[in-house]
């Protein structure tokens, strides 16, 4: 008789630690394969992570695994590897790690295994319940007024009244419930729905027309050459590839992954937000056809599934997606691009809360492959690493077709530059002068501001009350098309009324800007230019390639909006960007708020003049010398580097000192102090606190306090030293894990949100 096997199995519980199992005699097990097995009076699926014959010590029964769901390991090794040592940088239990990086499970694997008690493989059930997905498509009808309509209702048909027409996962992603709302208001005769076929996947809706290799010019040519030597090398090594706006970056990595692809390697691409980005994904399509795997946050399970599948055995080997697309299975990984290294989506801030970016870095370290983080505005922590020469620089000056940087002018908000005709404080004249000369030349132009909605906060006169969401500690914003007030953190919604709902009088008013309320104001000051608007309430579902597309087809003239148009977008028609006010990410709680500025103002004005003709920028502000302000009216990304590197050393602050936050967050104000003061209490007990080499900023209250209805407390760990400041942290984390605080309290490494 063989000795007994046992597997170490990491379970989808919030500890670190993984499980011992017994394996049925004739089941083989090979780490990376998913299993069943009992727990605390349920079967929940683990990953089996190593298989051994050491008997458990001081365990009594050893219980056995119960099933097994794929005959072939999930994780393929390099990717397993990984993801644990991810785990362990973010002190995260493995097995929720794992969970969440994997396919999901089929249901009927799961209902299986509740009835026969074993399942031998969840690849036998599929197929079962494949049928064409279909959808309701939904019409609007007829708003009569008057009727008496809940908020919902209303904020559904006022969506309707926009775009005429809308699928209805699109719509439940604004409004929930809007399934049962839908036939509600069918029966009413306010709207029409059908069903309808899905397209497979709206990045594969239209045929591309093929692209062939730009002739790169001669720094995207000594760039690609650099790049392709490091393939298939021992160290590839990781590169910024710094190239201001519009020099042709995506060249670059379209050139370097058909190196990768025609030597048989796998490539994957890293992008800020897909929905955000449909150029950069169409034109890897355009170039590399069908053979690569989109993956976005509007897959549903079974198209996520085929797509993990498809990598997996190979069929596949370009992946491009969001910052979870880092988990893809990519087969012979060769090349890692990290497109916008710099911006801050790459920060997952809930659950396995990781940077994409970072993590590029690790896998590709890993699996030897070569990393490429590129940006035309690199995050302080990339430029120092290329700065310690523990990455390599590559730089593009010039922009792909030499077209000249557009011309920064600044107007001074301070010194009462005066209003345009239309009276609007925020289209100044000097403003208000640009617009018509782009117009009148026949020209398209982008405005930016930061704040969606028409007012971001109503305010009474009488009574001084500002008009709060209940649940959060923020006030509501005003969104005028749909007659509503919003929490733009818990979207909680209401009417609009116009007296104050706590003295009733008539004296509500509105306190600042938001987008809408400059779209009304543009329509108004140009009554024949085509405005269009793009940010979070008009984004939804296509919402960001129609936008575009129309701005492409110079179907409009200018398009405000948010923080969504100064992203990576390529409008050669563009030859105007105004900058509203450049003021509100400065006044941010945050130590990388000057960061985050230049970032916004030099990647809002690289949208402009990337066609034939020269581009301009009116950048609007309260502080003309502020040195982020200033740098970025320059395009002077080392100018700005430099000043700021010297602050953060000043302040011991990210990249020169390393930062863990924690954080607590509980339905009782009193409550979530206790939390928060009782893990703070373990930290300052460690040796490494007491003596100093770890900081203890805190406990405070979070900025913003109070968030669907659940008080936030929060402090950060600060030091020099990665290996104290880690052994602090873990001290935590583990007393988290004891269930002193399950699910309100966490722990964040290297932290991004300080809101
Ligand atoms: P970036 O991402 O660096 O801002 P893009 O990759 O969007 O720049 O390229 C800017 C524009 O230049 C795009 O329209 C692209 O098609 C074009 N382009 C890039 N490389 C070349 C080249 N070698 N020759 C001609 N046009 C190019
Ligand atoms: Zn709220």
């Amino acid at each position: 008789m063989s000795e007994p096997r046992f597997v170490d199995v990491a379970l989808p519980v919030p500890l670190s630690r993984a499980f011992t199992y017994k394996v049925p005699a004739g089941l083989l097990l090979e780490p990376g394969m998913r299993v069943a097995v009992p727990f605390s009076g349920q079967k929940l699926a683990g990953f089996v992570l190593r298989e051994h014959d050491t008997q458990p010590e001081g365990v009594k029964r050893i219980m056995q695994v119960a099933g097994l769901f794929e005959h072939e390991p999930v994780f393929p090794d390099e990717l397993l590897r990984f993801l644990l040592r991810a785990a362990d940088y973010y002190l995260a239990p493995a097995g929720e790690v794992l969970k969440s990086a994997a396919p999901l499970l089929p249901k009927e694997a799961m209902k299986q295994l509740k009835q026969s008690g074993f399942v031998t493989d969840a690849g036998e059930l599929k197929g079962r319940k494949i049928s064409a997905q279909t959808t309701w498509r939904v019409r609007h009808a007829a708003l009569s007024e008057g009727l008496r309509l809940g908020v919902r209702q209303r904020a559904l048909l006022a969506l309707l009244a926009e775009r005429g027409e809308v699928l209805l996962p699109e719509l439940s992603q604004h409004i929930p419930n809007a399934r049962s709302l839908v036939r509600a208001l069918a029966e009413k005769q306010l709207l029409t729905y059908e069903e309808v076929e899905l397209e497979h996947d709206r990045f594969f809706a239209a045929a591309l027309p093929t692209e062939l290799p730009f002739q790169a010019n001669r720094e995207q040519a000594h760039a690609i050459e650099i790049l392709s030597a490091r393939l298939f090398t021992e160290k590839p090594g990781a590169f910024l590839l710094h190239g201001v706006t519009g020099s042709g970056k995506t060249e670059v990595y379209l050139q370097v992954v058909q190196q990768a692809l025609a030597r048989d390697g796998g490539a994957l691409v890293l992008v800020p937000e897909i929905a955000l980005t449909p150029q950069l994904v169409a034109r890897f399509r355009a170039r590399f056809g069908e053979g690569i795997a989109v993956l976005h946050s509007g897959l549903g399970d079974r198209e996520r599934n085929a797509a993990w599948r498809a990598l997996r055995r190979g069929e596949l080997r370009l992946a491009i997606g969001a910052r979870s697309a880092l988990f893809a299975p990519v087969p012979r990984l060769s090349v890692l691009i990290v497109d916008e290294e710099h911006d801050p989506s790459f920060k997952q801030e809930e659950g396995f809360r990781y940077h994409g970016r970072d993590m590029a870095l690790l896998r590709a370290q890993m699996a030897g492959a070569l990393c490429v983080l590129g940006t035309a505005t690199p995050s302080v922590e990339s430029y120092f690493l290329t700065e310690q020469g523990r990455m390599q620089r590559l730089e593009l000056r010039e922009r792909a077709k030499q077209q000249l940087m557009p011309k920064v002018e600044v107007v001074d908000l301070a010194r009462n530059p005066g209003n345009g005709p239309g009276g609007h404080p925020l289209l100044t004249g000097p403003l208000h002068r640009a617009l018509e000369r782009c117009l009148a030349a026949d020209e398209q132009a982008i405005l930016f501001l930061n704040r969606r909605g028409f007012a971001p906060s109503l305010r009474c006169s009488s009574c001084t009350e500002l008009l709060r969401c209940p649940a959060c500690s923020v006030s509501l914003t005003e969104h005028r098309r749909a007659g509503l007030l919003r929490c733009h953190y818990c979207d909680f919604t209401t009417h609009v009324s116009e007296a104050c709902p706590s003295c009733g009088k008539l004296t509500l008013e509105r306190m600042g800007v938001g987008t809408e309320r400059i779209e009304d104001a543009l329509i108004s000051s140009f009554p024949g230019a085509r405005v269009g608007r793009l940010d979070r309430d008009t984004a939804a579902g296509r919402g960001v390639e129609e936008v575009l597309d129309r701005m492409r087809e110079r179907k409009l003239d200018i398009l405000v909006g948010t923080q969504m148009v100064t992203k990576g977008h390529d409008l050669p028609g563009v030859t105007l960007v105004g900058v509203l006010m450049a003021d509100q990410s400065l006044a941010f709680p945050d130590f990388r708020a000057s960061e985050r500025t230049f970032q916004l103002l030099a990647q809002v004005a690289g949208r402009a003049g990337r066609g034939d003709l020269p581009g301009r920028v009116v950048l609007q502000t309260y502080q003309p010398n502020h040195f982020a302000v200033r740098h970025a009216l320059n395009h002077d990304y080392l100018g700005f580097y430099r000043e700021e590197i010297i602050q953060r050393e000043e302040l011991s602050y990210v990249p020169h000192a390393r930062l863990v936050a924690v954080r607590a967050d509980a339905g009782d104000d009193a409550v979530t102090r206790r939390i928060i003061d009782g893990l703070a209490g373990i930290a300052r007990n460690t040796p490494e606190v007491r003596s100093g080499v770890v900081a203890l900023l805190g406990p405070a209250p979070a900025p913003i306090s109070r968030i669907r209805g659940r008080y936030r407390w929060r402090f950060l760990l600060r030091s020099r030293s990665r290996e104290q400041l880690r052994t602090v942290a873990q001290a935590v984390a583990a007393r988290i894990q004891e269930g002193v605080a399950p699910g309100r309290a966490h722990v964040d490494v290297d932290p991004v949100s300080m809101l």
